[in-house]
C-alpha cells in the first residue's frame, strides 16, 4: 500500500513509523531484524531505508603511494527493503538518491522495485561526497531531487527513457521527498528553501518527511509556511532523541540544525550516562506527545541502530 493511503485511511490518528539504516558493508542482515524486532509491536505501516552512496578513502600502497578507492560502506537498501516485507509484512520505503546514479541507474532500480512490489520511494538528492566538497551528480545523472520526482512520475505514467519503448508497464509509486523546518544549509534563505520544496510536490511527489528538530515550534512554522505556500501534502515530523555529549556538536554541524538551550542544559548537566539519555528521552517523548496530539500524520523516528532508545519513546507515546 502507498504510505499517503495509511494516512488517509489512519483517518487523523498519528502513525508511527521508522528509519534505518544498512549494515556497514561485512555485516549482516541480522542487525536490522534485531533493531525491528523490538519496535514491531508498535505496528509501523512502513518503514525506511536509507540509501548511502559510495565514498572516497585514500590507501596506501607498498610504494608508499596513497591510492584513491571508491567504496560502498553501507550497501544492499533494496535487498533489506524486500527483507522487511517479507519478515514483517510491512511496507518498506527506499530511499533514492541523485548521488552516483545515471538517469539509466535511476530507471533500472526503479524498475526492480516495481517488480519486487515496493510501491513507495523517498526522493532526496544525497549529499556531496566527503571529498568532493559539493554535490557532484553523474554525468546524465540528476542535479536536484525534483529530477528525480519528474523521473519517478514519467515511469508512473510509462514513459521510459528509450523513446522506443511504447505502452511501457505504468509503475504506481508513491513518493515522499525531504522538507526543511530549518532550512536546508545551501539555501540563501527560508523563502528559496520552500519555493524548492513547493517545486518538488508541484512535480509530482505526495509527502513530505523532515529533517530532524528538537523544537517543535519550527515544524509547526514549517507546515504554517507550506500551507501558505499552497503545499497541501502531508507533512511527517521526523524525529530523533539525542542522548549523547557528543551530539550536542555533532548533530547542529552533520545536520545543520540548532538545539534548544533547555535540552542543551539538561544533557550538559546530567550526572552520568544514565540520567543524560534519560534527559534525552524525555524532551524526545514531550516532542511526540505535542506532535501527536497537534494531529501530525506520523511521528518518524530515526532509529541509528538504538532500539533501545526509541522503543521507550514509543511505549511512552502509543
Ligand atoms: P534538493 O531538494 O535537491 O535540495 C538540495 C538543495 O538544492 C537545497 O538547498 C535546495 O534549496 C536547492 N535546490 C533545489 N532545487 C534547486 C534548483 N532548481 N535550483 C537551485 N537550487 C535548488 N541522504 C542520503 O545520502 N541518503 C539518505 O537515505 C537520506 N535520507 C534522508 C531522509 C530525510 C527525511 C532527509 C530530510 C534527508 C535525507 N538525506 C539522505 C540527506 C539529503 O540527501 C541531504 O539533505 C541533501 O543535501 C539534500 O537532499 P534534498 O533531497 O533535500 O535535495
Amino acid at each position: 500500500m502507498k504510505v499517503t493511503e495509511y494516512f488517509e485511511k489512519a483517518k487523523g490518528q498519528t502513525l508511527i513509523s521508522f528509519e534505518v539504516l544498512p549494515p556497514l558493508k561485512g555485516g549482516s542482515m541480522q542487525a536490522i531484524f534485531d533493531t525491528l524486532d523490538p519496535l514491531m509491536e508498535f505496528k509501523p505501516p512502513f518503514i525506511d531505508v536509507t540509501y548511502h552512496r559510495e565514498e572516497f578513502i585514500y590507501k596506501k600502497r607498498a610504494s608508499g603511494y596513497y591510492e584513491k578507492v571508491a567504496i560502498r560502506k553501507r550497501p544492499g537498501t533494496v535487498g533489506i527493503c524486500a527483507a522487511i516485507m517479507h519478515r514483517y509484512g510491512v511496507d518498506a520505503v527506499p530511499h533514492l538518491i541523485c548521488g552516483g546514479f545515471t538517469r539509466e541507474d535511476t530507471e533500472n532500480a526503479l524498475i526492480d522495485l516495481n517488480f519486487l512490489n515496493i510501491n513507495n520511494v523517498l526522493a532526496i538528492r544525497g549529499d556531496a561526497r566527503m571529498f568532493d566538497g559539493k554535490f557532484v551528480p553523474e554525468e546524465d545523472g540528476h542535479t536536484y531531487a525534483i529530477d528525480l520526482v519528474k523521473q519517478v512520475v514519467d515511469m508512473n505514467k510509462g514513459k521510459y527513457l528509450h523513446e522506443d519503448i511504447e505502452n511501457g508497464l505504468r509503475t504506481d509509486f508513491c513518493i515522499g521527498v525531504a522538507g526543511y523546518p530549518e532550512k536546508h544549509f545551501e539555501s540563501p534563505n527560508m523563502d528559496f528553501d520552500l519555493q524548492q520544496t513547493r517545486a518538488k510536490i508541484d512535480a509530482g511527489a505526495d509527502y513530505i518527511v523532515t529533517q530532524m528538530f528538537f523544537d517543535n515550534k519550527k515544524y509547526f512554522d514549517f507546515v504554517d509556511r507550506c500551507r501558505a505556500a499552497g503545499i497541501t501534502v502531508p507533512i511527517v515530523p521526523g524525529l530523533k532523541p539525542l542522548t549523547k555529549l557528543y551530539q550536542l556538536n555533532s548533530i547542529p554541524r552533520i545536520f545543520h540544525i540548532d538545539l534548544p538551550d533547555e535540552l542543551v542544559r539538561a544533557v550538559q548537566s546530567a550526572k552520568n550516562t544514565e540520567t543524560r539519555t534519560q534527559a534525552g528521552i524525555e524532551w524526545c517523548i514531550q516532542q511526540s506527545r505535542e506532535l501527536k496530539k497537534a494531529g501530525a500524520p506520523c511521528l518518524h523516528y530515526y532509529t541509528m541502530g538504538d532500539s533501545e532508545t526509541i522503543r521507550k519513546i514509543a511505549e511512552a507515546v502509543y
